[in-house]
């Protein structure tokens, strides 16, 4: 009867073979499988994971019920139960009697306790306590290679006024909808915490440059600057990162926090809505880039940038053939910027793409009105090929200008074949379908792999300027010039040399029969409406000589 009628699920077990001899009915209920089926199973085959019986020989009862199993149901669910077992004598069998005590919900509720106590109640973010910890094992493993972790505090701007116009709600709303955005912009293997009500830590590691800390910090600025609908408000919030990396500014989790903490109050009083490095040099590079990504925003905008002109010379007559166009920036306050300064942050942050668009129409506006035996040359970045419209913007650009497409000619390097993508070519070969001439820019400063000329017909190879420095101190280069020149001539190729300066590097360079030349000894670059003089002034002399 107190076996039968036990609310407690109790099993009877044969000592030896550990089979059920028998089961009450609340093991019946608790279970789910009928009488006949559970008398034949063996406690073991209840158990999930264990492989050793509840009654393991030379532990107390006290250690045995501090333990916890994991039984299987009929329906398949597991259970986790603390087990209490009593020797006894089955008719004059050894048998054991186990009474089962369900603690599947005490453990969950130890799990949520547990859960609570190192996560952030809103957001279900970790807390400080848990980050502190991801960070020492993360740290832990640098130690080991040379990654660095980054860590990115992120506060968000003007959160106080969201709760105070739209309510706690919506601020509550909002914190979540951050949260969210932040996880999924993040590697599985980065770690995200809630530290402050409106801030928010990054932990990233496999770091190998700042600027991959640059990288995610934007990619974080661009998601969380989306718009957000909460209850049918429009919500806009902007952000600002504070960066520091190990081990320069810390090599603890503690440390590391402090001075990102830092770099975010000077990025909340210098710049609203960027980054800061805590480190000052890096900071300074970082905030340099970031000040002309500002003002070539801008110049793009305002025709701040103009194409100056450089003439390329035939050499064996001396007349211009066409000019390249190279972007000009004077800046209101630092003079003329290199496009050797502007030309990589353009590229880094896509401005690229409308300062191509706008040299390539100015370049063939003014080209229309040059002598009709005269090309402009335009060079293109090979980001330009990724956004897709390039063969549009070159028609348009014709169109506009009226310029014949047999007058443009496109300059780009090799490191655009680099991936041998089949997009690219056939962007290349409708762009000369359309008449238009391609040059191969740089050439002898990447891999110079033959390949490229053979994958593409060029009508140009231009040979880079560090050639023509050496001609004169170095055979070698004078032996690679005569080679690209006959490699040249075979494949009906214009060679054209670059950078030349000197009355003596002209002459070797008539000497190896190159066909073209570029460079200060025939004119740096110039304005448009000097260009025009120029090439006025050489039709007066080619008619004078006639
Ligand atoms: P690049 O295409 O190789 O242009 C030739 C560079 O060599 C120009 O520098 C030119 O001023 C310089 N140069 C010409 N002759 C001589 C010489 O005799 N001696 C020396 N030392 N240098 C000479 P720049 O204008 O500073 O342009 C630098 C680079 O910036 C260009 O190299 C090109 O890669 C890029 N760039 C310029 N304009 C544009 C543009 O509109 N779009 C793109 N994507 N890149 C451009
Ligand atoms: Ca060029
Ligand atoms: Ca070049």
């Amino acid at each position: 009867l107190l076996f039968d009628g036990n609310p407690v699920p109790m099993i009877l077990c044969a000592l030896d073979g550990e089979r059920i001899l028998a089961v009450n009915d609340a093991a019946i209920a608790h279970y789910g499988y009928v009488r006949a089926e559970f008398e034949k199973m063996t406690i073991k085959s209840l158990q999930a994971f264990d492989a050793e019986l509840p009654w393991a020989a030379g532990r107390s009862s006290d250690e045995q019920a501090a333990r916890t199993w994991k039984h299987v149901r009929a329906d398949g669910t597991l259970i986790d139960l603390a087990i209490y077992s009593r020797q006894l004598m089955h008719g004059d069998q050894p048998a054991m009697l186990l009474a089962l005590m369900d603690i599947t919900e005490r453990k969950r509720a130890e799990a949520r306790l547990a859960f609570m106590a190192q996560h952030d109640s809103l957001t279900g973010l970790p807390n400080r306590n848990l980050l502190r910890q991801q960070m020492d094992e993360m740290l832990q493993h640098t130690r080991r290679s040379t990654d660095k972790v980054a860590v990115l505090m992120l506060g968000l701007d003007n959160f106080k006024a969201v709760n105070e116009t739209l309510g706690h709600g919506i601020g509550d709303k909002l914190l979540r909808a951050v949260a969210k955005r932040l996880r999924s912009t993040l590697r599985e293997e980065d770690a995200l915490a809630r530290l402050n009500s409106d801030e928010f830590t990054i932990v990233q590691g496999g770091v190998m440059r700042p600027e991959d800390a640059v990288l995610l910090a934007r990619r974080i600025l661009d998601a969380i600057s989306e718009p957000y609908l909460l209850e049918g408000h429009s919500v806009v919030i902007g952000a600002s990162i504070g960066i520091a990396m190990s081990p320069g500014d810390g090599e603890d989790s503690e440390k590391l926090l402090k001075s990102a903490d830092m770099a975010l109050s000077r990025a909340k009083s210098d710049f609203r809505g960027t980054f800061s490095f805590f480190e000052a040099e890096m900071d300074a590079r970082a905030q340099s880039r970031r000040k002309i990504e500002i003002d070539l925003r801008d110049a793009i905008q305002n025709e701040g940038l103009q194409p100056y002109y450089q003439p390329l010379v035939d050499l064996s007559s001396g007349r211009i053939t066409g000019l390249e166009a190279l972007v000009r920036w004077p800046h209101p306050e630092r003079g003329m910027i290199s496009p050797g300064e502007f030309i990589p942050v353009a590229e880094e942050t896509g401005l690229i793409n409308p300062l191509g668009s706008l040299m390539l129409h100015r370049a063939c506006m003014d080209a229309a009105q040059w002598p009709d035996d005269v090309r402009v040359a335009v060079n293109l970045s090979p980001l330009q090929f990724r956004t897709g419209n390039l063969l549009a913007l070159v028609t348009d650009a014709l169109r506009q200008s009226g310029l014949p497409a047999r007058r443009l000619e496109l300059e780009i390097t090799e490191t655009l074949l680099l991936e041998k993508s089949s997009q690219v070519l056939a962007t290349l070969h409708a762009l000369r379908a359309l008449g238009v001439r391609m040059s191969m820019d740089d050439f002898g400063t990447g891999y110079s792999s033959l390949s490229y000329l053979r994958s593409f017909p060029f009508d140009k190879i231009k040979i880079d300027q560090s050639f023509v420095r050496d001609l004169g101190a170095n055979p070698d280069a004078q032996a690679i010039v005569r080679s690209i020149v006959s490699l040249g001539v075979g494949l009906g190729v214009t060679i054209t040399a670059e950078g030349v300066e000197t009355e003596a590097e002209l002459s070797c360079l008539r000497a190896e029969g190159c066909h073209e030349g570029q460079g200060f000894l025939f004119s740096r670059a110039r304005p448009n409406a000097e260009v025009i003089s120029l090439l006025k002034a050489q039709r007066v002399a080619t008619a004078l000589v006639a």
